[in-house]
């Protein structure tokens, strides 16, 4: 079998890898992606045509600058390929005063002096008609916040890095790899190739792509569902931004309808819960989605958001790849020099493909990287044998 040799192999084409390739060509790199599905496939963690884009980052103020300047990439992005990829609906967190959420939300647009207004619960249903909130409920909404067309963007990136001579592999599972000091040798079910260095970009494959690690990730069973409202206009951009409503211990996030998606995602809106799914693994998951999924969302709709309690439209499930306190893992592989790793996107790292990509080809071309990426180290995990 003839072998072919690159300055980087990408394994996984998803969010991050085509991010990872594209970046790492427009850097002059030869560069292999190798991708089990084809781009914008529906079985790992980028499917579902939204993705909620915000920068009041609840999980931590230390996120805001690296959102800034996903902001800015996704722009360049957008405006080379011509498509809006990111539609600027607003985002509004909602929920108690005291929830630890909204202390972070609050955190974030304080040390960051992000444009926002705070909402009392009434506020909330006078300005968007469709939430019928808690007494107790305050709502923190930005402008600079909406969603972003998670297929359309791997699209783009994917062409990006292939206008810059990325060569993208599909339909081919990596079965194995390994490393030696300057070199890495990556075995496929239809061929071997060699590169200079390696990244990992598995998405939900992550903890079988990196077994041997043995890194505290929980894979988790997420079901995305989409409803028909009963007045399409208060869940219409404009009428209804992204948003996320803590209450009790539970979470709820959605999008509002997008009529660029394909039908019927097209005329419904996207509710769902954040959390609160079974353990998995990306080979055996539970891909059919039952009425007992859906019984808890259509309980939250009818308690806050009764316009939306109608037909329910389509749903899909999708992953997350969690690390114990939620925060991505960016760092060198712990025995190899030469290897680079992205994972564990824990539910919210859709938007930050661009600059993992960014960092991802700092780490390849410099050995490090000037973006803050000290929350993301792989050592606070303790040390891997
Ligand atoms: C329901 C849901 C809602 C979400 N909502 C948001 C949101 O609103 N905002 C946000 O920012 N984030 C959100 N996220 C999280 C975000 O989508 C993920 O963090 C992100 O998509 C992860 O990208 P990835 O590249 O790591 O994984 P993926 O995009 O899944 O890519 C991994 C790729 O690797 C390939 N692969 C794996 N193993 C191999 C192998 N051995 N050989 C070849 N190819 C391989 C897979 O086929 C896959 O294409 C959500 C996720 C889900 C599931």
């Amino acid at each position: 079998m003839a072998e072919e040799t690159f300055d980087t192999i990408v394994i996984g084409v998803g969010a991050m890898g085509a991010s990872a390739c594209r970046e790492l060509s427009l850097r002059g790199l030869s560069v292999l992606g190798i991708e089990q599905f084809a781009p914008g496939h529906d079985q790992g963690s980028s499917h579902g045509h939204t993705r909620v884009i915000r920068k009041a980052y609840f999980e931590d103020p230390r996120y805001v600058p690296l959102l800034h300047s996903t902001y800015d990439h996704w722009r360049t992005i957008e405006s080379e390929c011509g498509e809006t990829l990111m539609v600027m609906a607003g985002c509004i967190n909602i929920g108690p005063a005291d929830h630890p959420a909204i202390k972070g939300v609050l955190q974030s647009v304080t040390e960051h002096k992000l444009a926002h207004d705070v909402l009392r619960a009434g506020e909330i249903h006078e300005r968007f008609p469709a939430f019928c909130c808690d007494e107790c409920d305050i709502g923190i909404y930005e402008t600079d916040a909406g969603f972003l067309r998670p297929e359309r963007c791997i699209s783009a990136m994917v062409s990006q890095a292939q206008k810059r001579g990325a060569v993208i592999r599909t339909g081919e599972r990596v079965m194995h790899w390994r490393a030696a000091a300057d070199r890495v040798t990556v075995e496929t079910e239809r061929g071997e190739y060699t590169a200079r260095s390696l990244v990992i970009t598995a998405g939900p494959w992550f903890p079988i792509v990196c077994g041997d690690l043995g890194l505290p990730l929980r894979v988790e069973r997420q079901v995305q569902t989409w409803y028909t409202p009963q007045d399409a206009a208060n869940f219409s951009v404009g009428r209804l931004p992204s948003f996320i409503h803590f209450t009790g211990d539970r979470a709820y996030y959605g999008i509002p309808i997008d009529v660029a998606a394909p039908t019927p995602f097209d005329r419904a809106v996207k509710i769902a819960r954040h959390h609160g799914g079974e353990n998995t693994t990306a080979d055996t998951v539970k891909r059919e989605v039952t009425a007992e999924d859906e019984a808890d969302v259509r309980t939250y709709i009818r308690r806050c958001m009764p316009g939306a309690d109608g037909t329910l439209a389509a749903s899909k499930v999708c992953l997350y790849t969690n690390t114990p306190d939620e925060n991505f893992i960016l760092d060198r592989h712990p025995h190899h020099g030469n290897v680079w790793l992205a994972g564990g996107f824990s539910g919210h790292g859709f938007k930050f493909a661009p600059v993992v990509g960014e960092i991802l080809a700092d780490f390849v071309t410099k050995g490090h990287t000037a973006s803050p990426v000290g929350l993301f180290s792989i050592a606070r995990f303790g040390r891997r044998s």
